[in-house]
Order: C-alpha cells, then structure tokens, then sequence
C-alpha cells in the first residue's frame, strides 16, 4: 500500500490522457490517470479507454479544455476529445456511507443519485474493486495505492473496496462487473465477494434496464464473451438476464448455441471483424422463440402469423430484463424469419435469398444451429456449396433439389402454401 515509483513507463500512457493530466496540473489541480487503464498497463495489456480523476469541478474542467463537453446524468463528468480518442474526466467523488442521508438510497441500499464531490481519499473508497483503485501521476511518476490494489493485481484477485454485501447493495452491476473481469483478466473473485454474488443476483431486477442492455453488451463484446457467459452460468446471474434462455439452457441445444456465437463473436472481435448485438441476442433467444412459437401452433395459430408473434413476444418479454433497442431487434427478427426461408430453395427462391440483406448473417446463424445439434438435413452444407458454386452449377443443384416442378408455378396457392409450410416446419 502507499505510494511506489517507476511501476509505470510513463511513455506507455496514451499522449492524450497525459495532456489532460499535465494541463489540468500546471492549473493547480491534482489530477491522476486512474481506473482500469492503470490495471491493463500494469498488466501489460493496452487500455481501451482512458479515465482521469481530479478534484476540479465539471465546469473548471470545461473551461480549460476547448474540445470538451460535460455528459451525463448520473455522474456529471467531463469527456474531451481528441479526434476519435475521448479522454473521461471525473472529478473526485465521495462515496456513500451511513453518514449520508437516506434519500439516496431505495430500500435495498441501492444508490439513486450520485453526484457528491468528494476528496481524493473519498475518490478512493467510492471505487468498486482494489484493483481498480489505483491512481498514476505521471508527471511524479507516482502511483498512489490506498487499498492493496497493487497486491491484488499481482496475485489475480478480484476484491470489493469495503464489506462485500454492502458494496454490490449499493449498485448490483458491481456483480456483472466482477464477472467482466474475472472473464477478461482470468482473476479469482475473492471468496467473501464471491457468496455475496451468489445470493444477490435478484438485486438486478432493480436496474434500469437499458443499463443492463449496456453492461450485457460489455460482458459479451468485450473479445471474451464466451467465457463471460460461462461466469454468469456458473455464478447464477445469467437466469436473472435471460430467465427464459436460462429455463431452456440444458434441456435444449441453447447452451452450446449461446456458447458457439459468443465463440465466433470473440474469433471476429480478435480479427477486428465488425460484430453486432443482434446476432449475439438471435441466439440467446433462439430456443426460447421456438418455443414460444410452437405453443401458438400448437394453440391453432398457423405457422407464419406464429412465427411473426412470437418473436414479437419473446422480444418484449426480454425487454423486462434487458431494453433491446429497435435497430437491434429488426435485425434479430429478420434472422428468425431467414432461417424459415432458407429450407424453401426451389425455383428462383435460393437466388433472392442470396440477395437479402440479413443473409449473411442468417445463414452464419444457420451453421450455428447446425453445429449446435440441430438436425437440419445438411442444409448449412448445401448453402455453403450453393454460394461456392458457379451460375449452372447453381441452377443444377435448385432442380435437384426436385421442390421447382411442384412449385407455385404449377400447383395451385393453396397446395403451394401447405407444402411450403411442410418443407420449413422443424
Ligand atoms: P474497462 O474499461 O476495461 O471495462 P474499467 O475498470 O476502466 O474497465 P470503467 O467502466 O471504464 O471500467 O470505469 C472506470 C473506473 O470507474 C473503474 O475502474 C472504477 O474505478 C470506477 N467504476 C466504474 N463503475 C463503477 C461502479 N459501478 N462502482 C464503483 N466504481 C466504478
Ligand atoms: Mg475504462
């Protein structure tokens, strides 16, 4: 604990973080780099953002940086830009203790509003874990540690700054943030944390879920999102995210589903592939929807008004857990709906399939399924041969498929559209 020099190469810290520092210092302000960006260097690995602590207000930081704005609601901090890189200034703030009225807390300690400035030392203790305590001041070369953080980076060990139950009361998603971190940084979560964790996961229920759709998006686009998943599993959070996945996760392929997106979602993040949301929710829902759809089948509905309401249903269902904006459930949709499409080949049917929009993303799904366990007749193969194919050898695998003679062409609608339900039901 206290205070250690030349832990960090001052040269290794992003130029823009230490403009920040050095110009906020030389106005007599104290000011640090602090947070994860401290833990990754110290680790070795680069920082993907960078946080500055101060004990200058949001307005003095303002006035001092032209390329600067203040954000946000919660936590009023200060965000300046350089070109595409954004540096996150806060100023210190208190944390929230017994002495603190009760107004800014609900009935399960949760905090409601968070704006107290404080002093550094407050600044320290209103931190979730030791390991993202630590504070660098560059032009010192000092790095200041309170809590063992140091210690604790050095051995691996995830540990709340203060009691453990009280500190994931105050905000639960400390609890998805632990699990964030022991999947990115392979730490251990410190025993007292770790039963703590696994009796107040029902505290999630209380966050605003668009914050849970955030700190989802964290957990599993982070580059490791499938061993993210597997932490939420093994530590009962995921049912309080996705307790329909959840109720589903063994009894149907849905766990390796899950697992193989995630997988390929880590393997493109590592490329630098883009990645989105929808495909990640396409199949934490997945097993869920069949469900949903078949019990309306099996209640009369037929099958495309089914297949349509219960993606609406599922959807809205998951938007009680996690909000699911709308530019991401469209493309969720559309996934569900291709993989109904995609047994239907005859006739012209496989060509503008290949030209949709979501097909892509649609058939990847489809591999996924079939890699999942889902018996699918070797459907995935043929389309992986139809887009490898040339022009004839496109037409020739549509007529062997056999379905074009009896297609619309020839049969009347109504035997037409009884097949082609026959052909996508499975
Ligand atoms: P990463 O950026 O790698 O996801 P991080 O630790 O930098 O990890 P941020 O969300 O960027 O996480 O937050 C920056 C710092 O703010 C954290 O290191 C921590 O000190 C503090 N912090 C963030 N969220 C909380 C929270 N819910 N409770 C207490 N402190 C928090
Ligand atoms: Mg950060």
């Amino acid at each position: 604990m206290g205070e250690s020099r030349g832990r960090l190469a001052r040269d290794r810290i992003n130029t823009n973080a230490l403009k920040v520092v050095t110009r906020l210092t030389e106005n007599g302000y104290q000011a640090y780099v602090v947070g994860g960006c401290v833990r990754d260097l110290l680790l070795g690995k680069s920082p993907k953002d960078y946080d500055v602590a101060t004990d200058a207000h949001p307005d003095e930081v303002r006035d001092l940086f032209r390329n600067s704005r203040i954000v946000g609601r919660r936590f009023r901090i200060v965000h300046v830009r350089f070109g595409r890189e954004v540096v996150e200034v806060a100023t210190f703030r208190a944390p929230h203790n017994e002495a603190e009225t009760e107004a800014h807390f609900n009935d399960d300690g949760r905090i409601l509003e968070d704006n107290i400035y404080g002093t550094f030392d407050e600044d320290v203790h209103r931190r979730d874990f030791t390991m993202n305590a630590l504070y660098y001041q560059p032009e010192t070369d000092t790095l200041l540690d309170e809590v063992g953080g140091l210690a604790d980076v050095e051995t691996g060990k995830i540990r709340l700054i203060g009691e453990p139950e009280n500190r994931f009361r105050e905000d639960p998603v400390r609890m998805l943030r632990a699990i964030r971190f022991r999947a990115k940084l392979g730490f251990d979560i410190d025993d007292a944390a770790e039963s703590a964790l696994r009796r107040l996961g029902y505290l999630l229920q209380d966050i605003p879920r668009a914050r849970l759709f955030e700190e989802v998006l964290k957990l599993f686009m982070n580059g490791h999102g499938e061993r993210s998943f597997e932490e939420l599993v093994e530590f009962d959070l995921f049912g309080w995210l996705f307790p329909d996945s959840r109720r589903l996760l063994d009894s149907t392929p849905a766990r390796e589903l899950i697992r193989l997106a995630l997988a390929s979602t880590d393997t493109r993040i590592a490329a630098d592939k883009p990645v989105t949301p929808a495909f990640i929710y396409a199949a934490l829902l997945w097993y869920p929807f069949l469900e949903e759809r078949q019990s309306l089948i099996d209640d009369g509905t037929p099958m495309l008004p089914a297949t349509y309401e219960a993606a609406g249903n599922i959807l809205a269902k998951q938007q009680l857990f996690t909000s699911i904006p709308k530019r991401f459930s469209l493309p969720v949709r559309e996934i569900w709906n291709l993989q109904f499409r995609l047994p239907a080949r005859f006739g012209k049917k496989a060509f503008s399939l290949l030209e949709h929009k979501r097909f892509r993303a649609a058939y990847d799904f489809l591999l996924l399924r079939e890699s999942a366990g889902e018996a699918l007749d070797g459907l995935g193969q043929w389309w992986t041969e139809f887009q490898e194919a040339d022009a004839d050898q496109r037409q020739s695998m549509v007529k062997a498929l056999g379905g074009g003679k009896r297609g619309p062409a020839t049969g009347s609608r109504r035997r037409y559209r009884r097949r082609r339900r026959a052909r996508t039901d499975n």
